[in-house]
């Protein structure tokens, strides 16, 4: 058989696979950062605010935090399922891959592929393009090509599926937001799943190194760049995002 041939018959079988089996992982939103609590840090009022509103959402860790200076893997491994059940979130894995040294490679990439294809979100959010932690611009630049090459029919694996959209979260470097999301009512739930990750933040009894997030200041910094994002937009709390392209709406009134 010929290349095109091949080719179309991918497609079909791809086209037949998504309308004759449910897949019972797909979900609306897929949260996918390098290490378990970059979400609930960054868009836990925005994971929890449209979970309220029906969506599902489903949380991928790249993963496991092991190189944290408190804590470990496993135990990071627990708390991020604590936060999950907090959150609501549906469904919450870990793909394992090295903290501190997983690569932009080929095999990195198709992991990613898989928990796009298996998940099928209409919208991918993930780590800031930029920020002090190095893993978290390599997992967002893996993140968001992966979100494309998944829509490639000659990448072998699940059936092909492309995200609308992928939104980039705010980490500690402030990145003007492209659009910031009204978390004003879904603030405890966030500090809520926040406070699941015991190891990692203030802890007056631990032993364990100080870090930049384990201080008591920490949870005030993130209400204050919180404030800071609601303010222009009218909000008392927000959380705001980067879109690397033009952003378009269906009309003037989803705009606040
Ligand atoms: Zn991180």
């Amino acid at each position: 058989m010929d290349d095109v041939l091949i080719s179309f018959l991918q497609v079909i079988v791809n086209e037949l696979s998504y309308f004759c089996f449910m897949n019972e992982f797909k979900v609306d939103i897929l949260a996918i950062a390098a290490h378990p609590d970059d979400v609930e840090i960054s868009a836990g009022g925005t994971v929890a605010k449209h979970i309220a509103e029906g969506k599902k959402v489903a949380i991928v860790d790249l993963t496991q935090g092991e190189l944290g200076s408190r804590g470990s893997g496993p135990l990071r491994l627990i708390e991020a399922e604590n936060a999950r059940q907090i959150l609501g979130a549906h469904f919450r894995e870990n793909l394992g891959l090295r903290d501190g040294f997983f690569k932009y490679d080929d095999e990195s990439l198709l992991q990613i592929i898989e928990v796009v294809r298996k998940y099928q979100p209409e919208i991918v959010l993930t780590n800031a393009l930029k920020d002090r932690h190095p893993d978290h611009a390599r997992a967002a630049k893996l993140v968001s090509d992966a979100c494309f090459y998944s829509g490639l029919n000659k990448i072998p694996g699940a059936p092909i599926w492309r995200p609308k959209a992928v939104y980039h979260f705010n980490q500690d470097f402030y990145n003007e937001p492209d659009f910031v999301v009204d978390v004003t009512d879904f603030w405890k739930v966030k500090m809520d799943s926040l406070m699941a990750y015991k190891s990692q933040f203030h802890d007056p009894n631990s032993k364990e190194p100080e870090t930049p997030i384990s201080g008591e200041g920490f949870f005030e910094y993130l209400k204050a760049r919180s404030i800071d994002f609601g303010r222009p937009a009218g909000m008392t709390l927000a959380e705001g995002f980067q879109v690397g392209r033009t952003l378009g709406v269906k009309n003037l009134f989803d705009l606040v």
